[in-house]
């Protein structure tokens, strides 16, 4: 396992991605403290993009919500904020790109039909190539979709270790462009990335399985690969996912301790001293960030997700100083 001192300091460039579907909450937390925490000990910088290129999904008010949370828990970003949905332009140029490549087709299958016709994969139906060779006569074109080239590929996470896909057998040729008109979030991702210069995505582990498609875009756009480490899911007291959209309950801008020290206790990490300020919360914790101690699970249980309120970090109060 690498140390922090491994990856480049001045060469270090991190960010948190949220999507503005509700208020932050303890998952979606682990995150932004696992990303910042990281960026922070490798001398590194450390920006914030919002994800809202979904906007069927999107809250109003959320982003500014989720960028003052933030800011209440002393993650100051360091550079402006990107916002997916004012990126169209650059999306429309890489899918122009891949395009001239012959590494996209069109595709004129109804999501019913792809999952009618398709095996099921980790993440749904597989694509089973039905418009690989062109359209079926008097269809038309629905979605765009990637031209997935065959053979195994790995990476290495720096939490969950060696990672392989074959993506042809667990996705299939995936969508660039969907039937509604928006940029998928696989091609939004990796060109929002490359654009901010992103070396290190510390991310959760949700999207441990959309990586292997990220990195063959990259390869296909010749843009670089940043390191990739995938913290923990939060899971709540039925074993699902805390999703934002489930109305988890928000961490409490007003009193950021208690979830700052679940978060950072969640991922592994030394628990804070009882007697530490709010303010000095990242003074003490940059230095004591060790990547190597983050759980090498892609879930991990939150025995009190379904409180009101922020949970009291596990520990804190009978840690010794
Ligand atoms: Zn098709």
């Amino acid at each position: 396992m690498r140390g922090p001192d491994d990856l480049g300091r001045a060469a270090y460039r991190g960010r948190f991605a949220p999507s503005p579907t509700g208020p932050l909450h303890l998952g979606s937390l682990l995150a932004a403290v696992a990303s910042y925490a990281d960026a922070r000990a490798n001398r590194g910088i450390w920006l914030v993009r919002i994800e809202d290129i979904d906007r069927p999904r999107e809250v109003p008010g959320a982003a500014d919500l989720i960028l003052r949370t933030l800011s209440a828990f002393g993650m100051h970003w360091d550079e402006g904020v990107v916002y997916q949905s004012r990126r169209t332009d650059a999306y429309r140029d890489a899918l122009d790109t891949l395009k001239a490549r012959g590494l996209t087709y069109p595709c004129g299958c109804s999501r019913a039909e792809v999952a009618r016709a398709g095996r099921a994969g980790p993440e749904g139906p597989v694509y089973p190539g039905t418009c690989r060779s062109g359209l079926r006569l008097g269809r038309r074109a629905r979605t765009e979709r990637f031209r997935t080239p065959p053979g195994r590929l790995a990476f290495e996470d720096r939490i969950q270790g060696r990672q392989e896909q074959i993506v042809t057998d667990a996705v299939g040729d995936f969508v660039l462009r969907r039937a509604d008109g928006l940029h998928a979030y696989q091609l939004a991702v990796v060109v929002d990335d490359a654009m901010q210069g992103i070396t290190q995505v510390v991310r959760g582990a949700d999207l441990l399985l959309s990586t292997p498609r990220q990195i063959l875009l990259q390869h296909a756009l010749g843009f670089g690969r940043p390191g990739y480490a995938h913290v923990p899911l939060v899971l709540d007291a039925h074993g699902r996912k805390l999703s934002k959209s489930l109305a988890a309950a928000p961490v409490d801008a007003r009193d950021p301790l208690p979830a700052l020290g679940a978060a950072w206790t969640l991922l592994g990490q030394t628990p804070p001293p009882a007697d530490l300020q709010a303010d000095a919360f990242w003074d003490w914790a940059i230095p004591m960030w060790r990547i190597a101690c983050v759980p090498v699970q892609t879930s991990v249980a939150c025995p009190t997700a379904s409180s009101p309120r922020a949970p009291d970090p596990p520990g804190r109060t009978s840690t010794p100083e």
